[in-house]
C-alpha cells in the first residue's frame, strides 16, 4: 500500500516533457509510481485538473539564516519552493569567525534578517540550520567573501599566507557537504579579490566536483570582459559555472540579452559546463552602498562612514561615482528616481521612499550619503533593466530560475514572496514567452543537475518525493515594490520528502526541510 496518492493531476516531469494525466504514488520519502490504477494508498488527494510537478529548486536564494529564525517561514514553499541553494553572491553563513564578523559588521546584518550572526565553522553552520529544522530544504555554498572576509579582514591586499587559508577553508566547507562555490564580486571584500585567487579557490571547488558560481565583477557596461573572467575562471579550474541571475543593467547598454546568451553558448562549445539563472523582473535589490565606488568601502563600513562624513573625501567618491568611464558602482548608471530604499536600521522612516523621493531639491548623492551615514548597510530596490532583455535570457534553455531573496522581514523585493509563480503566471500563462514544461525544467532539474542534487527535480518512480501541485490557470503572484510580502495564487500543495506540507494552500506549520550535502 502506498502512503500517498496524488490522483488524477496533470504530470510536469521536471525534464522538459509534456504534461500526461497519471496518478502519482508516495512511499516514505519517494515517488513509487507514476501512472493509472496504481493500487490502495493510505490517503489520496484528488488534484484533477492541477499541475503536479517536482518541488522548485531555487537556484539563488539567500535564505542562509531562515532557518535559525524562531517561527518557521513558509514564504520558499508558498511559492512551491521545495529545495533552495543558499550562500549565494559570495556571501555564505560560515565559516566566521569573531574578527571576521566586526570587519564586515552590517553587511551581513542586513542579510541576516534579525538573525545573529556568530562565529562557526561550515559544518557547525549546517548542523545548526539542520537541528533547527528548515521549512523546505537547503544546500549551502561557501562564498568567497566570507572567506577572504575570515582570512584577511577587509583588506584590498592578501596577506601572506591568506589564500592558502582561504584555500584549506573552502576545502573544509567541502568536506562538511558544502554544495559549491560562490562568489559576489561587486561586493567588498570579494571585490579585492583577482582572477587568480579566484581560480585557486575554484581548484579546490574541482577537486569536490562542486560547481562554480558567480555574482560577476559588474553587469553593466563591463559585462563582456565579467563574462570572460567568469568563463576564464571555469575554464581553467575545470568546474562547472552558473552565472548569478543574468542581467544587462544601465541603459546604454539595454538590448546586450543576446550578447550575453551568446558568451555563454560559445563557451559551452568550447567545453565549460555553464548555465544562468534569472528572476523575473526589471528590478533587482541589493546594498544601498553598491551605488558607491568600491573605493568607498575599503577597509569596511566604518572607514566607508569616515570617508562620507569627511567634504574631501565625499567629493573624491563623488568624482568616481559620476565617473561613466570607470566600472565604479551603480550611481552614474541609474537616477535617483530608480533607487527604491527598501531597509535601514536607524531611519525607518527613509524606507519606501525613492532617493529623489528623499532628496527633494536637495542634492540626490548628498542624501545617499547622509542615508548611508546612519546605515551602512541599508538596502535598496534598484530598477536597471529593460523589459526585451528580461525577456530574451529567459528564453533561452541555459538560463534557470532563481529568487535572489532577502529575509521574508520588512520591505524586500517582490521576488523573495513571488518569483516562481510570477514565471508561471506572467511569463508563461499571460505572455507565452516559455511553455509551462520548459518553465517547469528551469526551476527544477536545470538546477537540481547543475548543484549535484541526485534524486530531486524530477517526477519518477525513484525520485525523492518532493512536488508541488498548482493551478496553471491561477498561479501568479500580485505583489509589488510598495506592498511586496504578498501570498502567491494557485500553489494549492506541497510535498517535502513525502510529506504535505502546503495543503490547499494553508502551511501545516512543520518544520520538514532536511539539509542537502554535497
Ligand atoms: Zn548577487
Amino acid at each position: 500500500m502506498h502512503d500517498l496518492l496524488l490522483r488524477g493531476g496533470t504530470v510536469y516531469d521536471g525534464l522538459g516533457g509534456p504534461g500526461v494525466v497519471a496518478d502519482v504514488a508516495i512511499t516514505g520519502d519517494r515517488v513509487s509510481a507514476v501512472g493509472a490504477d496504481l493500487g490502495p494508498a493510505r490517503r489520496e488527494i484528488d488534484v484533477t485538473g492541477l499541475a503536479v510537478a517536482p518541488g522548485f529548486i531555487d537556484a539563488h536564494s539567500h535564505s542562509d539564516p531562515v532557518p535559525l529564525m524562531p517561527q518557521p517561514q513558509p514564504f520558499k514553499l508558498h511559492q512551491g519552493v521545495t529545495t533552495e541553494i543558499v550562500g549565494n553572491c559570495g556571501f555564505s553563513f560560515a565559516p566566521l569567525d569573531a574578527a571576521a564578523i566586526e570587519a564586515t559588521g552590517p553587511l551581513f546584518a542586513e542579510l541576516a534578517g534579525g538573525v545573529p550572526v556568530v562565529p562557526r565553522d561550515f559544518a557547525g553552520y549546517l548542523d545548526d540550520i539542520a537541528a533547527t529544522g528548515p521549512t523546505n530544504h537547503i544546500a549551502a555554498m561557501v562564498g568567497h567573501n566570507t572567506l577572504r572576509a575570515y582570512a584577511n579582514g577587509m583588506d584590498e591586499r592578501l596577506r601572506p599566507g591568506a589564500l592558502e587559508q582561504m584555500c584549506r577553508l573552502a576545502d573544509e566547507a567541502f568536506a562538511a557537504g558544502a554544495v559549491g562555490l560562490s562568489s559576489g564580486l561587486i561586493y567588498p571584500p570579494g571585490s579585492y579579490g583577482d582572477t587568480a585567487e579566484l581560480i585557486a579557490l575554484a581548484r579546490v571547488a574541482h577537486r569536490w566536483n562542486r560547481p562554480y558560481t558567480t555574482h560577476m565583477r559588474n553587469e553593466d557596461d563591463r559585462l563582456g570582459e565579467a563574462l570572460d573572467e567568469a568563463i576564464t575562471i571555469a575554464t581553467q579550474a575545470r568546474v562547472r559555472l552558473q552565472i548569478s541571475h543574468c542581467k544587462v543593467a544601465g541603459k546604454a547598454n539595454h538590448g546586450g540579452g543576446k550578447a550575453l546568451l551568446a558568451k555563454l553558448h560559445a563557451a559551452r562549445l568550447a567545453g565549460v559546463d555553464v548555465r544562468g539563472d534569472q528572476y523575473p523582473y526589471r528590478a533587482g535589490g541589493t546594498f544601498l552602498n553598491a551605488l558607491l565606488p568600491g573605493a568607498a568601502l575599503v577597509g569596511g563600513t566604518e572607514a566607508m562612514r569616515a570617508r562620507l562624513a569627511d567634504p574631501a573625501e565625499r567629493a573624491r567618491l563623488r568624482a568616481l561615482a559620476e565617473d561613466v568611464t570607470q566600472p565604479n558602482g551603480f550611481w552614474a548608471r541609474v537616477t535617483p528616481a530608480d533607487v527604491f530604499v527598501t531597509t535601514h536600521t536607524t531611519r525607518p522612516e527613509v524606507t519606501g521612499r525613492t532617493l529623489a523621493e528623499l532628496a527633494g531639491t536637495a542634492d540626490a548623492f548628498d542624501t545617499l550619503c547622509e542615508v548611508l551615514l546612519g546605515d551602512p548597510g541599508a538596502g535598496m530596490v534598484v530598477t536597471m533593466m529593460a523589459e526585451d532583455d528580461v525577456e530574451t535570457i529567459m528564453a533561452d534553455p541555459l538560463i534557470g530560475i532563481g529568487s535572489d531573496n532577502g529575509p521574508p522581514v520588512g520591505l524586500q523585493h517582490p521576488r523573495t514572496w513571488g518569483c516562481f509563480p510570477r514565471v508561471l503566471g506572467e511569463y508563461v500563462r499571460e505572455r507565452g514567452l516559455l511553455t509551462l514544461p520548459e518553465a517547469v525544467r528551469k526551476m527544477t532539474s536545470a538546477i537540481a543537475d547543475q548543484f549535484g542534487l541526485t534524486g530531486r527535480g524530477f517526477v519518477d518512480a525513484g525520485a525523492v518525493a518532493d512536488l508541488v501541485v498548482f493551478d496553471p490557470a491561477t498561479i501568479g503572484h500580485d505583489g509589488t515594490y510598495a506592498v511586496p510580502d504578498v501570498r502567491p495564487t494557485g500553489v494549492e500543495h506541497v510535498v517535502l520528502a513525502g510529506h504535505v506540507v502546503v495543503e490547499s494552500g494553508r502551511f501545516t506549520g512543520e518544520r520538514r526541510g532536511l539539509v542537502l550535502r554535497g
